[in-house]
């Protein structure tokens, strides 16, 4: 089974093939992160006239490497949601045109599942398996008992995990995105100052603008105290609360639900000190297989889309040509 994935939701203007849902022939991204970056974020106007200009490019490229063309197809695979919505409609359009025009199945995908079934490319799922998901618009905790089946058991209440990072890296005058250079500063101090760490007691909720807010004020105060704050101290501080509640709630949600397995997903999992905090957490929690993506699988890809709809494919789904992008795609309801 040959499945071509197609992604767009923000930024990067991905194609992949993957065989039999686990195994990638191709795996193309062109990033945008050049052209944002003087803005200090993603401009979603840009993004989309980028895409358009991709996305016949890296189409191409992914087949060419898997060797393939679109005859050999069983199914296109395409994020549908969540997103920004004149990136998803330009991979969504894609996927329309070339499902009508060579006559292949049409699956949308949740960005979200596709980032969980990043893991799938390393290894099997073992139910109940819990992922603990860190990206640029999402952090939660999500359950699942079953191919495709969802259960959103913990989730941010204001910031997303990588909106903090680059949130406080541009307090930092640090480029865009700002994640992996608070990752490297992180590493180059020790965390000195006492931040502090949103527990949400009683919940497996999460919250980020409260840590966010306490970085910004401790600049500012020493600033007009005359103070120099270390940019790695302040880095290292804020990491490690973050990495702190994460891995925590991660570790009580294992363990309440039963997993068996715990995956890591997003852009945030390629965080060095995360990956480490992850790995020695669950070091004597010997009855939970960790699962951690290659960096390449952290960020926005193709080949995660394509894992997730090789799945949805297998299990039935099928979506119309009347396919729409929808920035509020519910990965509970996904399925569907
Ligand atoms: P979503 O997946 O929620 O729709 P997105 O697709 O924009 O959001 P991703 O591409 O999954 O987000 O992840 C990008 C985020 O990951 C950015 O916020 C970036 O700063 C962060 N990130 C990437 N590498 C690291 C790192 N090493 N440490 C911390 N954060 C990182
Ligand atoms: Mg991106
Ligand atoms: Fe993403």
């Amino acid at each position: 089974q040959l499945i071509l994935g197609i992604e767009t939701s923000c930024d990067e203007t991905a194609a992949a093939v993957i065989k039999n849902g686990t195994e990638i022939l191709s795996n193309a991204v062109a990033s945008q992160i050049e052209s944002h970056k003087r803005f200090g974020g993603v401009v979603p106007e840009i993004a989309s006239r980028h895409h358009v200009e991709q996305m016949t490019i890296v189409l191409e490229e992914a087949l060419t490497q898997a060797g393939i063309t679109y005859e050999d197809i069983d199914a296109i695979a395409v994020t549908e949601g969540p997103g920004l919505v004149g990136a998803l409609l330009i991979g969504v359009n894609a996927a329309k045109a070339i499902a009508f025009a060579h006559n292949i199945p049409l699956v949308g995908v949740h960005h979200i599942a596709g980032h969980i079934y990043a893991n799938r490319l390393v290894t099997e799922l073992k139910f109940p398996s819990l992922s603990l998901v860190v990206s640029g618009g999402h952090t939660e905790l999500v359950l699942m008992e079953a191919h495709g089946e969802f259960t959103v058991i913990g989730e941010t209440r204001d910031d997303a995990a990588g909106e903090a990072y680059d949130k406080v890296a541009r307090t930092l005058n640090l480029p865009y995105p700002g994640g992996p250079h608070i990752d490297r500063l992180a590493h180059e101090g020790t965390p000195g100052l006492n931040l502090p760490r949103a527990w949400l007691e009683g919940t497996y909720d999460f919250s980020f603008s409260g840590l966010k807010s306490a970085v910004i004020n401790t600049l500012h105060n020493a600033e007009q105290r005359g103070e120099k704050i270390e940019p790695a101290v302040l880095a290292a501080s804020f990491q490690e609360s973050v990495i702190d509640v994460l891995v925590t709630k991660t570790l009580r949600a294992a363990k309440a639900y039963h997993v068996r397995q715990v995956m890591l997903a997003g852009g945030v999992a390629a965080n060095k000190g995360l990956r480490a905090a992850l790995s020695g957490a669950f070091e004597e929690f010997t009855d939970v297989e960790l699962v951690i993506p290659p960096l390449y699988l952290c960020t926005d890809n193709a080949a995660m889309i394509g894992a997730a709809g090789s799945m949805l494919f297998q299990k039935g789904k099928r979506s119309s040509l009347a396919l729409n992008g929808n920035p509020g795609l519910d990965i509970e309801q996904s399925f569907n």
